[in-house]
Order: structure tokens, then C-alpha cells, then sequence
């Protein structure tokens, strides 16, 4: 694997970005967790009020300096703004009462870095540690590689900025370390990272132990990514991490219960929180199409239909094949309480599906939600007659289509209305029934 290849995929195991479906927890949940596996990480407590801040950084210890970390779900904190004008997530200060002021301005604040968009991530929480003296910042990835098609290492000597931006300023700086699944990691592949990071002689074995620890988390804790940037060396040679993005396979929830139970859905695209808890496949986007189709296959080439006629999708909703009314009309409601929403396009090919079970949908949540969108319809396959039979007799208006590109049109067309109607401010009103 190529090291730009490498660091693009990193990022692309990245929870911040909407598309990804892993769990990514705080900072400071974990530095609990490889503490539990005797990784070295700096002693600190993560706190919500001023209070509990000011008392945090005393327990650190007289003349001790402190370091204060916003907790929010995205990497980039240090050069990151706050909403309210405070500049960086990440703060280096000399006593406890300083540290509780900075602490103070963080709370209750979104904290715009690289990774969040321009809306920021809310700071609920900040981490009070003690801070570390550093010789040298370097980097540490553990990931899955399609190539080698198993778990590798990325390594690098230089850390602290991004591994986007070494890769850029300095790929030789960067090395690519594949770990045999069956045989783990030996003593020699942690040594050649412990090199690869620029360590000798005691810190080069220091780098190695944490190395192997950290090997071990991401395969017990079924982890795809555990990033260390950085990782440190003291002037006394010593190896610490102070700073964790750990993220876990979705897939593995059942396996990891306790893992799962940190998960912080505050941070998370409510719409995304909701649809999880329905049992819909949903992804987030910025468009203005709600779509609602069966098969991720068909939703995409919805999506796809949508940009060819101009438009937007709102969003990636897959109800699947087994799709409850209940399941329906929840999916509904999503779109329909999205603000960004203005036509909502339902694309079904009743297969697996019955036509008529998501019609008999549609028409409940029109009935019990005030469905503020034009909606267009279109229905294929098994039981479509009974299926235009119900929303006809509903006597709700639905804009019908038999075919997708018409479909993708009128969704699009009736959009660019709302939104027209919007700007001008002009009451078009679409709730069903007219
Ligand atoms: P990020 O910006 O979200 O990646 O947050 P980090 O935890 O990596 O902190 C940003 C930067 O602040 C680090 O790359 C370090 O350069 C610096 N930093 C963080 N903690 C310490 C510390 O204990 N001592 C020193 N000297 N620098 C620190
Ligand atoms: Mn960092």
C-alpha cells in the first residue's frame, strides 16, 4: 500500500465524515482503555463543570503543568475554534486555577476543527491531564489493509500534524508495516516500528511493549483503527501516548457490549441516532431530496438519477426488504422533520417487499405526520395494483410515476418549487391531504 494510499485510508476510517459506521469514542474513554492494557497515557480526569475542572487539576499535583482537552469526536482540536470566538481545543497552562477558566470557556460550546464542518462538535466535556515534555512527536496507525488484506502499521518518525500532511510535506518520514493476522504481532515487526518511529535502545523497547499492547486492544476490542498522534518521547526517553482516536467495527456491538455502552450519540447526525434505533440504513447527506427506497442497490441508482436531473439527496435510506409499516413510518418522519427536506422521493420495486405493505406506510405516516413535502411515488413489481389501489382510496395527493427517470424529475422539478416558494416566501402549501 502506497503511503498517500495509507493515510487517505486512515482518514477514510474516519467517524467523523457522515458515511462511516464506526464507533469512535472520547479521548479520555480511550486512555481508560489502554490504561486497562497497560499502555502508558498521562494521569487525568474528564470533567463537566468548572468545579469538578478546578479540583481535577489540583489533584494532579502542586507545580504539576496541565494540559486541557476538549472532548468532541473529532481529531484537529488543537487548531480548532470555539462558536464563541476561543481559539484551540487544546490548552498547555501552569496552575489549576488557569486551568479551570479555560475549561470554563469550552462547556456547552461547539468546537469547529477540520474534521467537524462548519458546524463544530459540542464540548460537554473536557479532559484535565498533566502534561507532558517532549523530545519528539511521532505517529502510530493500526488498521485493516485491503492489499496485504489484514491488519498494518503505519509508522511514522514525525507526528503531531496529520498524517494527510506528513504524507504531503514528507512521505519518507512515513513507513508501512503489514501484520501477519495468524502469527500477531512477533518481537520483530515491533521492533522494526519502534525503528521506523526513529527510537533506540531503551525507548526503542519501550516503543516496541506499547506497540504490542496497542496491537493487541485493536484485536480484542475488535477495533479498525487505533491512531496515536502522537505518540511521545520524554527527555528522559520515555513513551507515551497523549493522544487516542479508537474506532470499532459496528458489526461487532454484540461482541463488545461494554465498548458499545460508551457510546456518546450526542456527537452523532440525530437523524442518523434515530434511524439506527428504527433498524434503518440510513446515511445523512446535504441535499434536499428525501429518498426512501428498498435495496441499497436501487437507492443508489436513485441518488444517482436525482444528481442527473440537477438535484440533491437529502439522504441514503435503505429500507430493506423485510420493511415494517412501523419501520416505514418512521423513515418518513425522518425526512419529513429534516429542515433541509423539500421533496421526498419514494422509489420501490417490490420484490422481497410488497408494494402494498409500503404503500399502506406511506399513507399511515402521511395520515399521522403533517407531511410538509410534495412526495413522488413510484412502485414496481409484486402487488403494485393493490398498492395503487390503497393510495388512491386514501384520497391523499401523492404524485405518481411509473417509471425512474420521471420519478427523478418530478422529485427534482418539485423541489426547485418548494424551494423558489421558500425564498419568496410564498405559502405553498403541500400537506396531504389537500
Ligand atoms: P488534536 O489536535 O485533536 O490532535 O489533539 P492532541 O491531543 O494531539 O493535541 C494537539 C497538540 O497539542 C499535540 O500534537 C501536541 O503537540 C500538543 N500537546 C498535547 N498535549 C501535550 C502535552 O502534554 N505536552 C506538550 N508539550 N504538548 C502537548
Ligand atoms: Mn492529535
Amino acid at each position: 500500500m502506497n503511503i498517500l494510499r495509507a493515510a487517505t485510508r486512515v482518514r477514510s476510517s474516519n467517524p467523523y465524515g457522515r458515511q462511516a459506521r464506526f464507533l469512535h469514542l472520547h479521548e479520555y474513554q480511550s486512555q481508560e482503555l489502554m490504561r486497562g492494557y497497560g499502555i502508558r497515557v498521562p494521569r487525568g480526569t474528564a470533567v463537566t463543570t468548572k468545579e469538578e475542572a478546578l479540583a481535577a487539576a489540583k489533584s494532579l499535583g502542586d507545580g504539576t503543568d496541565i494540559v486541557v482537552k476538549a472532548q468532541v469526536l473529532a481529531g484537529g482540536r488543537g487548531l480548532g475554534t470555539f462558536e464563541n470566538g476561543f481559539k484551540s481545543g487544546v490548552h498547555l497552562c501552569y496552575d489549576a486555577k488557569t486551568a479551570a477558566d479555560i475549561a470554563s470557556k469550552m462547556f456547552g460550546q461547539n468546537l469547529v476543527t477540520k474534521q467537524t464542518g462548519a458546524g463544530g462538535k459540542l464540548c460537554s466535556k473536557v479532559l484535565v491531564t498533566e502534561r507532558m515534555y517532549m523530545r519528539r512527536e511521532m505517529y502510530l496507525g493500526i488498521l485493516y489493509d485491503r492489499e496485504s488484506q489484514g491488519p498494518t502499521i503505519i509508522a511514522s518518525r514525525e507526528g503531531g500534524s496529520s498524517i494527510e500532511d506528513i504524507a504531503a510535506s514528507n512521505p519518507n518520514a512515513i513507513k508501512n508495516i503489514p501484520v501477519n493476522i495468524a502469527e500477531g504481532i512477533t518481537p520483530e515487526v515491533a521492533d522494526a516500528v519502534a525503528e521506523a518511529m526513529g527510537f533506540h535502545g531503551n525507548s526503542k523497547k519501550q516503543c516496541a511493549e506499547q506497540v504490542k499492547k496497542l496491537y493487541q486492544l485493536f484485536i480484542e476490542k475488535d477495533a479498525t483503527l487505533v491512531e496515536i498522534n502522537p505518540m511521545i518521547e520524554t527527555p528522559q526517553g520515555e513513551v507515551v501516548c497523549i493522544d487516542a482516536k479508537i474506532n470499532f467495527d459496528d458489526n461487532a456491538d454484540f461482541r463488545q457490549p461494554d465498548i458499545f455502552a460508551m457510546r456518546d450519540t450526542t456527537q452523532e447526525d440525530p437523524r442518523e441516532v434515530r434511524a439506527a434505533e428504527a433498524g434503518l440504513n440510513y446515511i445523512g447527506l446535504d441535499g434536499n431530496i428525501g429518498c426512501l427506497v428498498n435495496g441499497a442497490g436501487l437507492a443508489m441508482a436513485t441518488m444517482d438519477i436525482i444528481k442527473l436531473h440537477g438535484g440533491n439527496p437529502a439522504n441514503f435510506l435503505d429500507v430493506g426488504g423485510g420493511a415494517t409499516d412501523k419501520q416505514v413510518t418512521e423513515a418518513f418522519t425522518i425526512l419529513n422533520d429534516d429542515p433541509k427536506v423539500q421533496a421526498i422521493l419514494v422509489n420501490i420495486f417490490g420484490g422481497i417487499m410488497r408494494c402494498d405493505v409500503i404503500a399502506q406506510g406511506i399513507i399511515t405516516a402521511a395520515k399521522t405526520i403533517q407531511l410538509r413535502v410534495p412526495l413522488v411515488v413510484r412502485l414496481q413489481g409484486n402487488k403494485v395494483d393493490e398498492a395503487k389501489k390503497l393510495i388512491f382510496d386514501s384520497g391523499l395527493r401523492i404524485i405518481a410515476a411509473d417509471d425512474l427517470d420521471e420519478a427523478g424529475k418530478k422529485a427534482v422539478k418539485l423541489a426547485e418549487i418548494v424551494q423558489i416558494a421558500n425564498t419568496v416566501d410564498v405559502n405553498v402549501s403541500f400537506k396531504l391531504p389537500l
